[in-house]
């Protein structure tokens, strides 16, 4: 191939992507049909690369938090894009469906509606993050590394639940109500454990998992209690 110039950088390009800003480095003049197709790979190339991440989570949620934790960019999504997408799928479903996410409803009806659920489901996020700290506080492990581990698995969990409550709601009306909380909890549970926790050691995992659920239930109780003391809920 011969030599060409970046048209951002002015730099002699060899290969087919500028090596500075990683421009694609044309060959020929656009036509209708390549834009066409452009439009269309891209859209491809996204889901592909968001499945890949989901597929990766389930299988191997170590290597993708690595990945990312190492500064390696742009093969899989970050962990800022999935809680995106979380946020569109949940704000699709809050619109479309119904006003409660993963059967969440208050009894006076105060937590329905999308503001409240928002707020809520943005509360649960660092109280995973902190539960993930803890739960392997003796392994002295960056906060960030269990923030990157938390946002991936809890955004990408919350989405597929939703997705997956609403696909059973629709078939089979009235079939599940609280369960999908529990599933969405155990699954991340588990995965976190498998980040943090030796890889193949299936009892590490399992007992990881188990004192995570139990912290997680410990800072749920101080929770309550710090708003029960300042008259912000009560029990009736
Ligand atoms: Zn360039």
């Amino acid at each position: 191939m011969e030599a060409k110039i970046c048209s951002i950088c002015k730099l002699e390009i060899h290969q087919k992507y500028c090596g500075n800003c990683g421009q694609q480095i044309g060959e020929s003049e656009t036509t209708m049909l390549s834009i066409v197709s452009d439009f269309f790979s891209n859209l491809l190339s996204v889901e592909k690369s968001v499945f890949a991440c989901i597929y990766k989570l389930f299988t191997d949620p170590k290597k993708i938090v690595e990945n990312y934790w190492n500064g390696n960019r742009k093969y899989y999504p970050s962990p800022g894009k999935m809680l995106f997408y979380s946020f569109a799928v949940a704000a699709l479903h809050l619109t479309y469906v119904s006003d409660s996410l993963m059967g969440l409803v208050m009894e006076d009806g105060d937590m329905s509606g999308i503001g409240p659920q928002f707020v809520f489901w943005l509360i649960i996020l660092p109280i995973l993050i902190l539960s993930s700290y803890l739960t392997f506080i003796r392994k002295k492990i960056s906060i960030t590394k269990h923030l990157i581990s938390i946002m991936y698995l809890g955004a990408t969990f919350f989405m597929l639940v939703i997705i997956l409550q609403d696909v059973i709601e629709y078939f089979f009306p009235n079939t599940v109500k609280g369960g999908s909380f529990v599933i969405f909890f155990m699954t991340v549970f588990i995965l976190n454990a498998k980040v943090f926790s030796p890889a193949g050691n299936k009892a590490k995992v399992a007992l990881n998992t188990l004192l995570s659920i139990l912290i997680l239930s410990l800072i749920g109780i101080v929770l309550l209690g710090i708003l029960y003391l300042f008259n912000l809920i009560h029990f009736n």
